[in-house]
């Protein structure tokens, strides 16, 4: 009985401080109320992850949202791939002239152009500079926007080294993967950390499955002292392929977006599925049209990020308890959908 009793009271402490524990941690923080230029109501974006891109699937998407007057950012490799039996290394980069002359066209256009890393594939320090040397050539300043890649072992702050609290880190090793990655260990040949925090201002970390970034992460973009070869991280929400991409931009969503007055930066792959059997997905085409016709400001990744960077008050760190918050809902979404 005795026995019994104090089983019951050790469970309802347990239970009492797992509910502290959840409130302290998802009650959402302050939601800042933003005024973007020329009086547009909320900020929205893509983010092209460049995976299984060529210009035969690209090239219709891109025309259409500059057709809309959408500007976005896309990254690109620089180098072929080394390891094309891995699916989502398979693409065009800049060794194509054809390919490189249409990114060319498009940053002319008021596109951003910005790195997905060396290539498709591992990459050492030696062959990383000079690939980030092309690309300052090719586009005429380094990159603003790095995006990791996959499972490339020069990815910074990958892996279980997304996390910042240390319980988050275990549970990710024994739940999802235990590869480790390099870009910011020095003395590591993949090491190229120290490029990133010369010469790149942001690099994105989670995807959400909010539409309204600042409801997940009022106060990014963010410097996090744990990461200090990354100047400034941001957030995205999750629209990974054509499906999920339309999943997120319903028309609840978009109308939600513009109440709230939010900031949406989709991270997807343009390449995966957007433009199938020679047409262009027609729910996609019917989202973006919708959202077009709102009063949104569209333009690229950096823009928005220096925007919300140089024209608000405080500190751009996180507190313990928003970055813990952040890790805590992006495991639970990725148990759930499998978030990128
Ligand atoms: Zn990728």
């Amino acid at each position: 009985m005795q026995i019994k009793l104090t089983f019951k009271k050790i469970s309802l402490s347990f239970a009492a401080i797992l509910i502290l524990f959840c409130v302290y941690f998802l009650y959402p923080p302050a939601y800042p109320e933003i005024t973007f230029p020329d009086g547009k109501k909320f900020a929205f974006t893509i983010v092209d992850d460049t995976d299984n891109a060529i210009l035969e699937n690209i090239k219709p998407v891109y025309e259409f949202l500059d057709e809309l007057g959408l500007r976005t950012t896309k990254t690109v490799w620089v180098l072929p791939s080394n390891d094309t039996s891995q699916w989502a290394n398979r693409g065009a980069c800049l060794c194509d002239s054809a390919y490189t002359a249409y990114i060319l066209d498009l940053q002319s256009r008021g596109f951003e152009i910005a790195l997905h890393g060396a290539r498709g594939g591992d990459s050492k320090r030696g062959e990383i500079i000079p690939a980030f040397e092309k690309y300052k050539e090719t586009f005429g300043a380094y990159p603003n926007i790095h995006i990791n890649h996959a499972v490339n072992t020069d990815n910074l702050y990958w892996g279980e080294d997304k996390f910042s609290f240390y319980p988050f880190k275990l549970l990710y090793r024994w739940m999802f993967s235990n590869k480790k990655y390099y870009g910011h260990v020095p003395g590591s040949e993949y090491f190229w950390g120290d490029l990133v925090r010369d010469y790149v201002t942001y690099v994105v970390n989670f995807s959400f499955y909010d539409i309204n970034l600042l409801k997940i992460n009022p106060s990014f973009p963010y410097f996090n002292p744990d990461k200090p070869y990354v100047n400034y991280w941001f957030h995205s929400s999750e629209g990974a392929d054509v499906y999920r991409m339309n999943e997120l931009l319903t028309k609840e969503n978009v109308d939600r977006l513009e109440e709230e007055g939010g900031v949406c930066l989709v991270y997807t792959h343009l390449a995966r599925d957007f433009y199938k059997d020679d047409s262009l997905n027609a729910t996609f085409r019917k989202h973006m049209k919708y959202l077009a016709s709102k009063e949104g400001w569209f333009v690229p990744a950096s823009e928005i990020l220096d925007y919300l960077r140089l024209h608000r008050e405080g500190e751009r760190t996180l507190s313990f308890r928003e970055k813990t918050r952040l890790e805590i809902i992006w495991l639970y979404e990725k148990l759930i959908h499998g978030s990128s």
